[in-house]
């Protein structure tokens, strides 16, 4: 861990509660893609977390859709649905960036350079280590089908 550890004000961070809460209440692109090109399986067995996620990406190397499904706890099926909030329509090259940013931050090495957007809201979660895991899978999916197209991947 490292010494500096920056905390958002109580409004930001209850905002952030807020958008995960509404992301696992009702996740974004969650379903099938018939037409997928790349996919992926994630299993979480320490919190039983299992999600499968399918890419179509074009000729161009582009997200051009992207969806989820699955079942596991609000923090697996929020972080899930925000990563297809926000790699919808992104290079893959740009995506798996973002894989990077993510996870680093997760495990508490934030990478200042890349501005995470929304995805800031995972943050909280760094102060529950258990539960990282579960922010991290949908993620470590989509690097995953990125990477070999079709694979299963678990945290364990
Ligand atoms: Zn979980």
């Amino acid at each position: 861990m490292s010494a500096v550890e920056l905390h958002s004000p109580d409004e930001l961070r209850d905002l952030y509660r807020e958008l995960i809460l509404d992301h696992s209440r009702s996740p974004r692109h969650f379903g099938k893609l018939p037409e997928a090109t790349h996919r992926a399986t994630g299993i979480n067995p320490l919190c039983g977390d299992k999600l499968h996620l399918d890419l179509k990406v074009d000729a161009n190397d582009r997200i051009e859709d992207i969806a989820f499904e699955g079942s596991g706890c609000a923090i697996s099926v929020a972080s899930a649905s925000l990563l297809t909030d926000v790699v919808h329509g992104m290079q893959t090259e740009d995506a798996m960036q973002f894989f990077c940013a993510v996870t680093s931050r997760l495990t508490g090495n934030a990478d200042p350079d890349i501005d995470v957007g929304k995805l800031q809201a995972l943050d909280g979660v760094r102060e529950f280590p258990s539960r990282i895991k579960c922010a991290t899978l949908a993620w470590h999916a989509l690097h995953s089908a990125l990477a070999d197209q079709s694979v299963t991947v678990s945290t364990e």
